[in-house]
């Protein structure tokens, strides 16, 4: 680790807060007949000691991730978010818009164009740069800030919104973590970052979306009334007493991590030898380091079941697990069924009633040793 350098400030001080070993690509579902073994990469977080930026400390070349189906949440989080910075006035009806994707959905420019923005081309400067999520995929995030602030007109406002470190740290979300996300912000790393490209956080905004997103509107420092309001001095202070710039606070994310693996592992190896029958639910690229890191195979774990029928003929990558048609949920009847994603509960109890009706149960993976 002592070559690592900042992807923000270029320091090398700073400590490896959560080290998951080797895991595979979790968006990269192997066909069921690919033997595999699968390419597996070091993921690991590192907490800048300079600037507080927690980052990806690995960099392995790996495909760009494919475009997820939008969520719900995200499609109404927008509208709320684009409401708030509307109502504070940085949306002025004729302003140039420039947008920075995400591949998890969450594009703000219809939105910003039936307001009356208007978008502007690749590269071009704009009086309004939205990023949902985008520059968490940068690399290199000093010239991910350098680029956007560099875009942005005199007078202009940046928009930047992000899962929060404190929200990861305080839920305990370790699998937040993945390759080709590479910064995992808080709202004192981002006002340092901020300050290195000539900008300052003027507000912001908080939202429940994964539990804690936050949106800053920053401008060029050079724009005057550079002090941030209360918004900005309230989160910085809130977040930075929970401790997002403490390695031993961020390093609780290490110990939630095999928490959680060790309880899911023991209680699979109980339901085996109580001859229980156990099915997953949900093939979610978030429930890969969870298997992974708990040693889970089919011997312990069947398969998983999926409603998205372009999943079937596949496996969970770094595992023999197959991933299975709800079909599976009637003919298997399954005493348990393990669910990756817990928003799902309400759906999915609805959905198969056949599963309760069978004698099973559903069982939150996050539950276990929560
Ligand atoms: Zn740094």
């Amino acid at each position: 680790m002592e070559q690592f350098r900042c992807r923000a400030c270029h320091v090398s001080a700073g400590d490896l807060v959560l080290d998951l070993g080797l895991q595979p690509a979790c968006d990269f579902f192997p066909r069921w007949e690919d033997p595999g073994p699968d390419p597996e990469y070091p993921l690991q977080m590192w907490l800048c000691a300079g600037c507080g930026l927690a980052q990806l400390a690995s960099d392995p070349t790996l495909p760009e991730e494919p475009r997820g189906a939008e969520p719900a949440a995200l499609v109404a989080q927008a509208n709320d978010a684009v409401r708030r910075v509307e109502a504070a006035g940085l949306l002025p009806e004729g302003a140039s818009v420039a947008e920075y994707g995400s591949p998890h959905g969450g594009s703000w420019l219809d939105l910003l164009s039936s307001r009356g923005l208007k978008p502007v081309c690749d590269g071009e400067a704009a009086d309004v740069i939205v990023d949902c999520f985008g520059m968490m995929h940068a690399a290199d995030q000093g010239a991910a800030i350098s680029e956007r602030a560099s875009r942005l007109t005199a007078g202009g406002v940046l928009l930047l919104q992000y899962h929060s470190l404190e929200a990861i740290v305080r839920l305990g979300q370790w699998n937040a973590l993945r390759h080709g996300h590479y910064a995992y912000y808080s709202a004192p790393a981002l006002q340092s970052m901020l300050a290195g490209a000539g900008l300052a956080a003027r507000m912001a905004w908080t939202f429940p979306l994964y539990g804690g997103t936050v949106l800053i509107a920053a401008k060029h420092s050079a724009d005057g009334a550079a002090t941030p309001d209360e918004s900005v001095r309230s989160l910085v202070r809130a977040e930075t007493s929970a401790g997002v710039r403490d390695p031993v606070v961020v390093a609780g994310l290490a110990r939630d991590a095999h928490v959680r693996a060790l309880a899911l592992r023991q209680w699979l190896l109980s339901e085996r030898a109580a001859g229980h029958s156990v099915l997953g639910y949900g093939a979610a690229s978030r429930a890969v380091a969870l298997l992974r890191s708990a040693g889970v195979d089919s011997s312990l774990l069947p398969a998983v079941v999926d409603a998205s029928a372009a999943k079937y003929g596949l496996r969970m990558p770094g595992t023999d697990i197959p991933v299975v048609g709800p079909a599976e949920l009637v003919s298997r009847r399954p005493s348990a069924v393990l669910l990756f994603v817990a928003d799902l509960r309400a759906e999915v109890s609805q959905a198969y009633p056949e599963v309760v009706a069978a004698g099973g149960r559903w069982v939150d993976a996050d539950s276990l040793g929560g």
